[in-house]
């Protein structure tokens, strides 16, 4: 066991957040201390947005965020902007390119974001220790954590802690932490130890685990921006299609009395047909707001005119149908021209098996018969409101985050402290705030790790 080491901060985690945070609180002064268990700092920067980490987006509105509580984003968001984070890029000379839809990314290599936030973090005295295991965490007044020993005896520190509440920028040590390299006091103990995705890459429980040890509530977790998984009859249908892509427009088909209280979005973008599922950007958006059970609903052909007699018909001013091509005098109606149609809209070989699952002439038996304006209505239906229910999700392995997490009902949204711990902080992915595919993860990464940062 090594000396007792005594800061200002100990931050638990070096990754986005984490990092982050330490920057900030380090340029106030204090003596800040990071922990990390594994072998180097932020290995999510490392592998995110391909390699060339989607660092922000331009565009980043807290609508662009899922919580239990939609307003609490608000503030850290509004503290610390994409410009500001645009700022510290080109002060270091980054180059960056805006990819599509606000979307920022490195042009060589994420590594260039994980050496500005080191670089920073050297100027502002901050220190790092990895490979350190953090063994139990205890608060002065008797409240302890242990981790890995399932401890749960419940803080009922809200009261006492409640008169030492303006202290929050004291040096008083609050908050005693053992770990694998000696024991460690801090006055504030941020939380920065990300969620339950990608567990190869260091992602651990910790974060939900302490948090409840301090009495904090945690938002059911599950993986989101992941990609789904066929059930056997889709997979038998579509799972050879693999690598097959195309633009489509989703939305979680919820069930009526579920729609008044969940949020319901619809992401149009890339849907890619994988060996297991869907996946692209299109089927990722959406499966953060997924629960199982429920279906999904694809317009396969998001630029044609929807069919007529849906709520938007007539909203797409020009836009011609999938099939009014076979509605023209004497033109072809059988299946021979129904995929050719189809294949406008799709590619080939989707809009093929496509035909051969969908088309009622096929389960007519009546392929030489002309198609009926309401077979072809029926089609084009179909086409515009595809319906799938998952078996499931690929799970936390493939997951980019983790929805759910630390209840922010009881976090101060300017600060990201506990309303009932003084001196406890959750930043970043361990808080109930997950943003949509497109950049937003790392704001709100960097944004709660400011606001913490200007305040522990
Ligand atoms: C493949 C992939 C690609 C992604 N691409 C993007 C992208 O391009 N843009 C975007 O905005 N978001 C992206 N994300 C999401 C983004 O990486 C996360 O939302 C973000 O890293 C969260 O930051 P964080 O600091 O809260 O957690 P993390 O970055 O996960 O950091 C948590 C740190 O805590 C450490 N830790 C965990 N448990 C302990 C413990 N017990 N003791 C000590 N340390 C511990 C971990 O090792 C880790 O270093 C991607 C995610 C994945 C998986």
């Amino acid at each position: 066991m090594g000396q007792m080491t005594e800061v200002d901060v100990l931050i638990l985690g070096a990754g986005a957040a984490g990092l982050m945070c330490a920057i900030e609180a380090g340029r106030r002064g204090r003596r800040v201390l990071v922990l990390e268990h594994t072998d180097r700092p932020g290995k999510k920067i490392l592998i995110s947005g391909g390699g060339r980490c989607n660092f922000t987006n331009r565009d980043a509105a807290p609508e662009n965020f899922l919580s239990a509580n939609p307003h609490f984003a608000k503030s850290a968001l509004a503290r610390f902007t994409p410009q500001d984070f645009i700022d510290m890029v080109e002060k270091h000379r980054i180059p960056y390119h805006e990819k599509t839809l606000g979307q920022l990314f490195c042009d060589r290599s994420a590594h260039d974001i994980l050496n500005m936030l080191l670089r920073e973090c050297t100027d502002a005295s901050v220190r790092i220790q990895l490979a350190t295991r953090i063994l139990s965490v205890a608060h002065v007044d008797g409240s302890s954590f242990r981790s890995g020993s399932g401890l749960s005896s419940h803080s009922t520190l809200g009261l006492s802690f409640r008169r030492e509440a303006e202290e929050s920028a004291s040096r008083a040590p609050r908050f005693r932490v053992e770990t694998s390299a000696g024991p460690i006091t801090a006055a504030s103990l941020v939380v920065a130890t990300g969620g339950l995705s990608i567990p190869k890459m260091g992602a651990t429980s910790f974060g939900y685990d302490l948090a409840r040890q301090f009495g904090h509530a945690i938002v059911e977790t599950r993986p989101g921006l992941v990609p789904l998984v066929f059930n056997p009859d889709d997979q038998a249908r579509w799972g050879d299609l693999t690598g097959l892509s195309t633009e489509v427009s989703v939305s979680t088909a919820a069930p009526p009395a579920a729609k008044s209280k969940r949020a319901r979005s619809t992401f149009r973008e890339k849907m890619l047909i994988t060996h297991r599922g869907l996946s692209g950007p299109a089927i990722l958006q959406v499966s953060s707001f997924w629960r199982p059970g429920e279906p999904i609903e694809l317009d396969l052909a998001p630029s044609f005119a929807p069919p007529v007699g849906s709520d938007s018909a007539g909203t797409h001013g020009e836009a011609e149908r999938i099939f009014d091509p076979l509605l023209a005098p004497n033109a072809r109606r059988d299946l021979t021209a129904a995929a050719l149609a189809l294949r406008s809209a799709l590619p080939a070989r989707l809009a093929d098996r496509w035909l051969a699952v969908h088309s009622p002439a096929i389960r007519l038996n009546a392929q030489l018969f002309a198609l009926p304006n309401s077979a072809l209505a029926e089609m084009e239906r179909q086409l515009h409101a595809w319906r799938i229910l998952p078996a499931g999700t690929e799970g936390y392995d493939k997951a980019e985050v983790t929805v759910g997490g630390v209840d922010t009902d009881s976090l101060d949204a300017r600060t990201m402290q506990s309303r009932t711990v003084p001196g406890l902080y959750f930043i970043g992915e361990v808080v109930d705030v997950t943003g949509w595919l497109g950049g937003y993860n790392f704001q709100w990464a960097w944004a709660s790790g400011v606001s913490a940062g200007q305040s522990a």
